[in-house]
């Protein structure tokens, strides 16, 4: 069966199609610009890529563009063979605790959250709306970024804030990066085969946090309220102290709106290195001594580690300790930073392991206490996955 998953941004929309329960990508590709000028998109099918330029006024433009050319290409003999559609949706609230079979009422519901979202949730909204139209009677689900984490308790969740907070306005932490953790989590679980799993999972990509798992329940994870918390991140600043915000609006005669873009897009590695949100830029910068460029290294690896830790307590010892994302993946050195902050938890690296990238496979010493994995992650097939089962039910 073919289902074809879809993350649509404010200006772009990402795709990829998967044989399921083969789990077979057929063809991927982006639409980006979309609404500006110089729009393009690009096709993977077959071991080649197209890319070609078009006017791609608007989503529904996009979505009728890719119809086109999944038969033009000879992806697919018929658009009847779609039986599927899965879209990323970044906020569900703590309403949508697992993902959703879309209709008008779901969907209204869901615009509730975006103001919780607003970079995001009309986005991908605007996704769902073109593949409606474009493939009426096609279930369509809704797989949200916040879901996997609505298993925490109040406990977890909620900041020492006057009550009224989450009460009145739903000020609570709700997580983000579900579908990773949730990926992870379950391939891990799978290949130890270990049912009551207890993990701790470290998406560090370009946005970064870390889960503490129990039984495939979420006890807590890093980012909050909204992903500017938590760990450090490519551009943002994960957590501070909230004065500054105060503090730097007045000193720099700037608003709040102005000081929180600052914390989500030039904070983070760029900011303290001052070179790059690029973790391979800032490896090539530490390779010429660039201070700042290992104090970023060392800043971001302190902050993985503490909440390594401070998950191993809260899961009163973890099986397991999961890297994954693009620094995860692919970073060998960030992983030997990360392991070598962690050493009170008796964790160790195999350094000949851990000299790889983008590979499943264990990268602990035999001597560890935790053993350590980097489990690639794949949020598009965990969204088609969500789909094929609801279909399914
Ligand atoms: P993601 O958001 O998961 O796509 O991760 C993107 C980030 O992964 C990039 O900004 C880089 O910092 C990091 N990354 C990707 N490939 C490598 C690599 N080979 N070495 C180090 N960092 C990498």
């Amino acid at each position: 069966m073919k289902i074809i998953s879809i993350n649509a941004g404010s200006s772009s929309l990402k795709f990829t199609i998967f044989e399921l329960p083969e789990r077979d990508t057929i063809a991927s590709g982006t639409f980006e610009k979309i609404g500006l000028e110089d729009s393009f998109y690009t096709i993977k099918f077959n071991g080649e890529k197209v890319k070609k330029e078009a006017s791609i006024p608007s989503h529904t433009e996009a979505v009728s563009i890719l119809m086109k050319e999944l038969i033009d290409m000879h992806i697919l003999s018929s658009l009847n063979e779609i039986e599927g559609v899965g879209h990323r949706i970044v906020h569900g609230g703590d309403e949508f605790t697992e993902s959703v079979v879309l209709n008008e009422d779901i969907i209204k519901k869901i615009a509730q959250y975006n103001e919780y979202a607003p970079l995001h949730n009309p986005a991908n909204l605007l996704g769902v709306e073109a593949f409606m139209k474009a493939l009426p009677g096609v279930i369509q689900v809704g797989v949200f970024d916040t879901s996997f984490h609505q298993t925490m308790t109040k406990e977890h969740y909620l900041y020492p804030v006057p009550y009224e907070w989450y009460e009145k306005y739903g000020v609570r932490r709700y997580g983000f990066h579900g579908t990773s953790h949730k990926y992870v989590y379950n391939e891990i679980k799978n290949y130890l085969g270990k049912e009551n799993l207890k993990a701790i999972t470290c998406h560090i990509g370009n946005g970064g946090s870390v889960t503490a798992i129990d039984s495939g329940k979420v006890i807590e994870t890093s980012m909050g309220f909204t992903p500017l918390a938590g760990l450090m991140m490519g551009t943002r600043s994960g957590d501070i102290d909230p004065s500054i915000l105060e503090f730097i609006c007045n000193k720099k005669g700037i608003t709040i709106a102005e000081a929180t873009n600052e914390l989500n897009k030039k904070s983070g590695l760029l900011g303290i290195s001052g070179v790059s949100s690029d973790s391979r830029d800032i490896e090539d910068a530490i390779a010429q001594g660039n201070e700042r460029a290992i104090l970023a290294q060392d800043m971001y690896a302190s902050k993985v580690a503490n909440y390594i830790a401070m998950y191993n307590n809260m899961l009163d010892n973890a099986d397991v300790i999961v890297f994954t994302a693009g620094l995860g993946e692919n970073s060998k050195d960030m992983r030997k930073a990360i392991v070598s902050k962690i050493h009170s938890l008796g964790v160790t690296l195999d350094e000949e392991a851990n000299d790889m990238r983008g590979e499943f496979k264990c990268v602990s010493g035999k001597d560890s206490k935790i053993p350590v994995y980097v489990v690639p992650t794949n949020e598009e097939l965990m969204i088609a996955l969500d789909t094929f089962n609801l279909k399914n039910k």
